[in-house]
């Protein structure tokens, strides 16, 4: 359903800089249902590429289609969640869950059935009247994803999002995503750095390359279904299968940095 065909993007000079190329010829199909996750080093593209499917960016040359019509800009049909949520830190957690659907013209009654429910999904209950700054980084977080999911996107897109989480809240918000993925049915786009996070949450997984940034390699991952099928977290992570897989995968990064370098 969105399907990007041969787009680049060049970045133009600026004073004393080159101009940067920062997408060649990607090509990437996002099915529905599918969790895409984009993995690779610093400036190889990865924000640049969300950045195109979010419509926030025009491809110098290429297409980028959802159901077949064109992407212009921005829609209510992609949801993004960046690394640094974009709540407002003053307003509870309700209010910040309704937010998107009052700028959208939603019905007070109708956004605040819709916030509540997310607050059972993200597991957010009794903070519904907590300001967000006094929430951990964790319960902000999801909050952030939960304001996402509230506009009932087609695609969420994902741009880094559990980054600054220490490690056991980020394996924390990395199962709830997945149960969230799960029961609602959503394409995901993901970025992130950290390989174990790209093989536990995708079901496909891109690895970019920067110097002109490029899909280089593409996979089916498994491991998501597994968890969601009942084995544990650790257990899928530990598992021979999973470490196999971040070998080969640390591996094409390796080899990558070094062919750049
Ligand atoms: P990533 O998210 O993988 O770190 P980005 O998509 O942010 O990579 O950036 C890809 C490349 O494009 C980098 O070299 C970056 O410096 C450059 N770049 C990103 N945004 C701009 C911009 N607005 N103008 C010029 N160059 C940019
Ligand atoms: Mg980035």
């Amino acid at each position: 359903m969105l399907e990007i065909r041969r787009a680049s993007v060049l970045y133009p000079a600026r004073d004393k800089s080159e101009p940067v190329e920062a997408l060649r010829n990607v090509e990437l199909t996002i099915e529905p249902g599918e969790f895409v996750v984009a993995l690779g080093a610093s400036g190889c593209g990865k924000s640049t590429l969300l950045n195109l499917i979010a419509g926030f960016l025009a491809p110098s040359s290429g297409q980028i289609k959802l159901d077949g019509a064109p992407v212009t800009g921005p829609g209510q049909d992609r949801a993004v969640v960046f690394q640094k949520h974009a709540l407002m830190p003053w307003m509870n957690v309700l209010d910040n869950l309704a937010f998107g659907l009052k700028l959208q013209g939603v019905a007070k009654e109708k956004r605040y059935k819709v916030a509540r429910e997310f607050l059972t999904v993200l597991g957010l209950e009794g903070f519904e009247d907590s300001p967000v700054y006094m929430l951990s980084g964790g319960m902000q977080q999801r909050v952030g994803i939960g304001r996402a999911l509230t506009a009932d996107p087609r695609i969420l897109l994902m741009d880094e999002p559990l980054g600054a989480l220490d490690a056991l809240t980020r394996e924390r918000a990395q199962e709830l995503i997945l149960k969230i993925w799960e029961a609602q049915g959503k394409s995901v786009f993901l970025i992130t750095h950290s390989v174990e996070e790209a093989l536990f949450m995708g079901s496909k997984l891109i690895v970019m390359s920067p110097r002109p940034g490029r899909i280089t390699h593409r996979f089916d991952l498994p491991f998501s279904r597994r968890f969601l099928a009942g084995e544990s977290a650790r257990d899928v992570k530990a598992s021979p299968e999973f470490i196999a897989m971040r070998e080969t995968i640390l591996g094409i990064i390796f080899a990558d940095e070094e062919k750049a370098a």
